[in-house]
């Protein structure tokens, strides 16, 4: 049996020790806060998987030249457009107008950025990317705890949250090693990342009903939004997700995903084409596409020839997963047939059997060769006259043998969550600070937003988690002072 020898701390302190957690711990106690960060995993900052965030007015924008996105009116007003004014315009305003300062704030604490660049040309340049992506931000940040004292507490989840006379007042964890841990704070700061690793939870608040593939940590399970709640706090934008490019139920090697992953014909489970198959690199875009198809699936078709084109020649997009000439996609992909993962056939008719067989569709085959003809007659008429997609992206589908991959919805994690205010205070349904407890990160990430997170400005998921963690540690502490 074991015993354990119960601990208790009289501080500050914030919950989660990912990208906000960590810049919200080093934020208070550069401030004069004495601070304890409990983290449920073994080591700080290990499950936040991220590249870079969303900076306005930066060096870098000014040396390279993109002055429009220095200029703080322009952004402001695109990010609410794309949004439709359902994004918190007080707080998307504070997000835009903070975010060099934050920057900036980074740069101090030694953090380092690669040069900015476009992934797609459809994007803004707004992602500042973090060089060792944000294991590399937060390595230098964790770097900084000793200079401030902050006590670290690692494979100690935060359980509930001390209420006392109607304020939050701590935190009660728990650890291997002591036990029950009690955590008294002046305030609290909630930074657990959401709920994406629940699937309860994902049942109950996303929108999509079916199945889906969660893409991002299995650890952000909804802790903190569930202890936000039971504190009084509300809910705002919580079925938000961080919808990605459908992906297939199983692992498929690195290459595979990447070739079908190309913008060329892309159809659901009833053989029909339903998007311009380019907005894959906006990929929220292919992701509300997806969520739109009966069941979600999205079936990813190449034909010999293209997948000989994607091995000869790369990629047709430039992006994460992009695949340089005389590549390995064609060895890639017949070591997924070997496995099953990718469907293979030599007829139009076995392809459909195939897929019927498989995967339990029903589709028919003369809907998918009528679906064939239409991309066929588009390529040859250099013209997409239903989706208008860009010439040059056009391709034939005519040489067998030909490939499927059947993918479904995929997310990176949620995104919505605990209604806040500027400060990052979290508020009750009336709209009122719950006293002594702020909601940072993807615990609170619904604010910026309407229905799709921002995938044109983008970054801002982490941009969120580093400002609000920044703007809930400078509001603690300055209660704090009074
Ligand atoms: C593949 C991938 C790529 C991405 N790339 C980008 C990108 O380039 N730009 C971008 O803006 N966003 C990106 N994201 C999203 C990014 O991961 C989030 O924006 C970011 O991690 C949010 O920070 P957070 O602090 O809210 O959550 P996290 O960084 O996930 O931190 C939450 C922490 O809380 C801990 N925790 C959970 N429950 C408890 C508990 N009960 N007690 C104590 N600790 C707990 C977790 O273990 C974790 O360490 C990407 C996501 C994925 C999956």
């Amino acid at each position: 049996m074991l015993a354990f020898a119960d601990k208790t701390y009289d501080t500050d302190v914030v919950v989660g020790a990912g990208a906000s957690g960590v810049t919200a711990a080093l934020q208070a106690a550069e401030l004069g806060a004495k601070v304890v960060i409990i983290e449920k995993l073994p080591s700080l900052g290990g499950g936040t998987i991220c590249s870079g965030l969303t900076v306005v007015g930066s060096d870098q924008q000014n040396k390279y030249g993109f002055h429009q996105f220095t200029d703080k009116s322009y952004v402001f007003k695109k990010i609410m457009d794309y949004n439709h004014y359902a994004g918190v315009a007080p707080i998307v305003s504070k997000f835009i107008n903070e975010s060099n300062n934050s920057y900036e704030w980074l740069k101090k604490h030694n953090v380092k950025f690669d040069p900015i660049f476009l992934y797609t040309y459809l994007e803004d340049p707004a992602w500042h990317p973090l060089t060792g992506h944000c294991a590399g931000m937060l390595k230098s940040l964790i770097e900084e705890f000793k200079k401030y004292n902050i006590t670290a507490l690692t494979e100690t989840p935060g359980k509930s949250l001390i209420i006392k006379n109607g304020k939050v007042a701590g935190v009660i964890a728990e650890s291997e090693e002591d036990g029950k841990v009690t955590i008294n704070a002046k305030s609290v700061i909630i930074a657990t990342g959401g709920y994406g690793g629940n699937p309860d939870m994902v049942k109950k608040y996303a929108p999509f009903k079916g199945f889906s593939v969660n893409k991002g940590s299995k650890f952000r399970v909804g802790d903190g939004i569930n202890m936000a709640l039971s504190a009084g706090a509300d809910t705002h934008n919580i079925g938000l997700m961080q919808w990605h490019d459908p992906m297939p139920k199983t692992d498929i090697g690195r290459a595979t995903r990447s070739g079908f992953n190309e913008p060329f014909f892309w159809v659901n489970k009833e053989g029909k084409r339903f998007m311009d198959e380019t907005y894959r690199m906006l990929w929220a875009y292919s992701g509300n596409a997806s969520l739109n198809q009966p069941d979600g699936v999205v079936i990813k078709l190449l034909d010999a020839a293209t997948v000989k084109h994607i091995t000869d020649n790369g990629g047709a997009l430039y992006g994460v997963h992009d695949l340089k000439p005389n590549n390995d996609f064609n060895k890639s992909v017949e070591m997924d047939v070997q496995g099953n993962k990718v469907v293979k056939a030599n007829s139009i008719k076995e392809l459909v059997q195939k897929l019927n067989k498989n995967y339990g569709f029903n589709m028919d085959e003369a809907t998918l060769q009528a679906t064939i003809k239409q991309i066929n007659d588009s390529y040859a008429n250099h013209e997409d006259s239903q989706f208008f997609k860009n010439r040059q992206y056009l391709r034939e589908f005519k040489t067998a043998p030909y490939y499927a991959l059947v993918t479904y919805p995929a997310f990176l994690g949620s995104v919505g969550g605990i209604k806040v205010d500027e400060n990052a205070a979290a508020l009750d349904a009336n709209n009122k600070p719950v006293p002594g407890l702020f909601v940072v990160g993807l615990d609170s990430g619904g604010m910026l937003y309407g229905d799709t997170y921002n995938i044109v400005s983008a970054g801002q998921t982490l941009g969120w988690a580093v400002n609000s963690g920044r703007f809930a540690a400078i509001k603690a502490v300055d209660e704090m002072k009074k």
